[in-house]
């Protein structure tokens, strides 16, 4: 029953045998509202025998997603708010996003973006909207950093990504350029030396921010391709959401986390889980997600540990949340928790 081509359509996941004709109507329910598509290599990694295998959790639609619960909204990081032209996204005085693509090779159940990416979302930037962009950031000189994102910037082929890059490269401000991506773990044959090659043609510093929430997603294909991009002198780090059901565990992300450190991908940061429709199944309370990541302090390498963050509703920007381990207690002094939970005092300076 292993799916060899793309899974694209409720008729696709019928044959893989990802879902059952009893899940037919609810299937077209979600798939009239949100886009649907696993790579052959996430099809081939469910464990179909087990009903909450955490792949096929991300990916595999559910009739929850028909639910939406308050304070969930089409855009939840108000990223409208802040496009000053079409693909850009400027919050932050030195990086902007620029979301070139609105298409990704697997559609994940909880993404935050979901009301705009997809066949039906908002598409793929054309030449002159690419331009304008390039000339919005040649523009502001204080754009250090690029952020290339979507959608999921490489599914773009070389030729593509090479143009974006050497566009890049005439802004002499711009330093550094990141792709955020999960092409490396769900098709990684497309990390060739075709895609290395563009991505190194601005001559920029170039970042790999990998998203991949669950160690079984690091194949040893997906570390491989990993490995090929380091190799090649791109710089690469994580990003994973937090997600019931899925990694909302100590010990499955101190394995991920450390799985990330051991193909030299720096964890970076850990999302609560943004409010976009229909994904209430996957968030659990702050205090929950609090407790997990404190779990990993002390227990697991400093290198293992990522940031997590929280991207405030309304696009007011990321705030790391993790639980204080420090606070004043008066006169200068503080008090300042262990990794065991011990309390210990810290005097004022001077
Ligand atoms: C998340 C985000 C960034 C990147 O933030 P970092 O903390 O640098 O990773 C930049 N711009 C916008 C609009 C974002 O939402
Ligand atoms: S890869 Fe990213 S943008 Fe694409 S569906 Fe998943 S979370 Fe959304």
């Amino acid at each position: 029953m292993n799916a060899v081509k793309p899974i694209k359509t409720v008729d696709d996941l019928l044959q893989a045998g990802l879902a059952t004709p009893d899940d037919r109507a609810m299937l077209d329910e979600v798939a009239a509202r949100y886009a649907i598509a696993l790579t052959p290599v996430m099809a081939r990694l469910i464990d179909r025998a087990d009903p909450d295998d955490p792949i096929a959790r991300q990916f595999v639609p559910d009739p929850a997603e028909l639910t939406v619960v308050t304070g969930e909204r089409a855009d939840p990081i108000g990223d409208h708010a802040h496009s000053p032209v079409e693909g850009i996204v400027h919050r932050y005085p030195d990086r902007v996003l620029l979301k070139a693509v609105h298409i990704c090779p697997v559609y994940c159940r909880f993404c935050f973006r979901r009301e705009m990416v997809g066949p039906q979302g908002l598409g793929t930037l054309d030449a002159a909207a690419m331009q304008a962009a390039f000339d919005y950031i040649a523009d502001h000189q204080k754009i250090w950093e690029v952020i290339l994102t979507g959608g999921d910037p490489l599914v773009l082929s070389p030729r593509r990504l090479r143009d974006i890059m050497e566009a890049l490269a005439a802004i002499a401000h711009v330093k550094i350029v990141r792709f955020h991506t999960r092409v490396p773990v769900v098709d990684p044959e497309k990390i060739d030396a075709a895609l290395i090659a563009a991505l190194k043609a601005s001559g920029k510093t170039v970042y790999v921010a990998l998203h991949a929430n669950h160690p079984r997603e690091l194949t040893r294909e997906a570390r491989a391709a990993c490995a090929r991009l380091v190799d090649a002198g791109i710089a690469m780090i994580s990003q994973s959401v937090l997600l019931k059901g899925v990694n909302d565990d100590p010990d499955v992300l101190a394995e991920l986390m450390k799985a990330f450190v051991e193909i030299r991908v720096k964890p970076y940061y850990l999302h609560h889980p943004d409010l976009a429709p229909g994904t209430g199944h996957f968030r659990l309370t702050i205090d929950e997600g609090q407790r997990i990541v404190a779990a990993l302090r002390g227990r697991i390498s400093g290198l293992c540990q990522p940031a997590y963050i929280l991207d405030i509703p309304g696009g007011h920007g990321k705030a790391v949340i993790g639980e204080s381990v420090i606070r004043a207690t008066g006169d200068g002094c503080y008090s300042v928790s262990d990794y065991r939970g011990g309390e210990h005092s810290y005097p004022p300076a001077g």
